[in-house]
């Protein structure tokens, strides 16, 4: 390892900039947010970053570069086009142990930036010795989308307690331990959720003692991986029991961590279906043994998910939980059909209800539904797509209404069925649509034929 990354403490020490041009000015927002007092020197400054040091303590200086600019600087940054000059800065400062930067030539710095992640006071940084600074940022991406922005929350809280945790556990292993444990109890997401009163006694308890686990209600998006959100890839990393259903596809359960067990609670023909009640039953029980569960629902857990049965089971046994929302199908189905769901002029508010039929017929308030300018969303409504068509005609909508039908919409094997009311039965009679199907009603399905 020929660079050491080391955190800097700048706040209040003198940086020399050397150049008044936009990478200058890139570098020295940097360090501002570092809280360091800046001198600029150049035959020309930007007011960018004139305006930027205005009258704080900083100073700008139109001129030339000397060396005996160098004196009582904890840190040189040449940022220039010419390359005499950057030379000169480089010789300069390695002659005073000075560190120094050369913006784009590696060969003259003795210390490089590289790509931040920045929690603070959480940081990561990333460094490829000035060698690659694309792949720098490439791997910071990749990691930054595993870090919540919320560990800010946690990394504060955990200074903040940094004392009592050195009184309370004198050796330094203990401490580890202690902290270790933290980190995977339900106390961490306390912290990070900024309730430090309520992550306290995870930190300080017997860790022994506290065993309970907790639960996270996680709408998994539609079918397409790509759209889980990140806080769903994260807790998808940290549970270490999954439950899922049919709704969830294998590309989404390959984003667990590895070593989770996954279990299978859905619907699904030839399986023995697990109840509601005993659903929610599993979930306190597995929390109450310590566990992290993962509770993973297709879409969003509060849009046709019943994901406030659980709760509500979560909330009654004092299970502590957390519910991250999901891309739900409309949105997801009608995105990536070409379909807006609202649109100015075609449709100015839309419906999400559920067409599940009993007894072959759908039972909703029909009356409702047939306002012109506005759309319908119909979850699990293929079985009564004849009851839906129908009665929507009976009460008012025109039979030549647009209705489109999106089959395992987001996956590749995405299909949209469009006709009209009057059409459609007919239609689906004679194609061969694959559930999950969701159904979308209103001008705005031909709006791609209006575009
Ligand atoms: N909580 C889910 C909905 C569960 S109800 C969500 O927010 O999306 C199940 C219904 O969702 C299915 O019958 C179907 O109508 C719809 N659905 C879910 N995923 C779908 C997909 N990929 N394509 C089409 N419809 C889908």
């Amino acid at each position: 390892m020929r660079y050491l990354p080391l955190h800097f403490d700048f706040r209040d020490r003198h940086v020399l900039v050397v150049g008044g041009g936009e990478i200058a000015k890139r570098k020295i927002d940097l360090l501002l947010s570092a809280g360091a007092v800046i001198q600029v020197v150049a035959p020309e400054i930007s007011d960018a970053i004139v305006e930027l040091l205005g009258d704080a303590g900083h100073s700008i200086l139109q001129a030339e570069y000397k060396p005996s600019l160098l004196t009582g600087k904890v840190l040189v940054i040449a940022a220039t086009s010419d390359g005499a000059v950057n030379q000169a800065v480089s010789t300069d400062a390695t002659l005073r142990s000075i560190p120094v930067n050369v913006v784009d030539a590696p060969a003259l710095c003795t210390v490089t930036f590289p790509a931040i992640i920045d929690r603070d006071p959480l940081i990561v940084s990333v460094g490829s010795a000035g060698g690659s600074p694309v792949l720098t940022r490439s791997i910071r991406q990749l990691i930054e989308a595993t870090i919540p922005e919320r560990i800010s929350a946690l990394a504060t809280y955990l200074q903040s307690r940094r004392d009592r945790l050195k009184t309370t556990f004198t050796n330094i292993e203990m401490r580890r331990r202690a902290t270790e444990a933290f980190l995977e109890s339900p106390g961490s997401e306390r912290a990070m959720a900024g309730d430090s009163d309520a992550a306290d006694p995870y930190l300080f308890a017997d860790q022994g003692s506290v065993v309970e686990g907790e639960v996270y209600l996680v709408g998994a998006g539609p079918g397409d991986p790509d759209l889980l959100t990140l806080r769903a890839l994260q807790l998808m990393q940290k549970a270490n029991i999954v439950l899922y259903d049919n709704l969830v596809p294998p590309k989404v359960l390959d984003r667990v961590r590895r070593d989770a067990s996954k279990e299978f609670v859905g619907k699904r023909s030839g399986y023995k279906s697990t109840g509601q009640e005993d659903i929610n039953d599993l979930l306190v029980r597995l929390a109450k043994e310590g566990n992290r569960v993962l509770r993973l629902k297709g879409g969003d857990p509060f849009i046709f998910g019943r994901g406030g049965e659980e709760i509500k089971a979560l909330i009654h046994h004092k299970i502590p939980f957390q519910v991250v929302p999901g891309i739900t199908a409309a949105s997801g189905c009608a995105a990536y059909a070409g379909i807006p769901l609202t649109h100015r002029d075609l449709s100015q508010s839309v419906r999400f209800v559920t067409g599940h039929p009993k007894d072959g017929q759908v039972d909703l308030a029909w009356k409702e539904l047939t306002h012109v300018h506005e759309t319908i969303v119909f979850y699990m409504g293929l079985a009564g797509l004849g009851s839906i068509c129908q009665q929507l005609i009976a009460h008012g909508r025109a039979a030549e209404t647009p209705i489109a039908i999106v089959s395992k919409g987001t996956t590749p094997e995405q299909q949209v069925l469009k006709g009209t009311l009057e059409t459609m039965p007919g239609l689906v009679a004679r194609a061969q649509i694959q559930s999950p199907t969701l159904i979308i009603v209103g001008e705005v399905v031909n709006f791609a034929d209006h575009a």
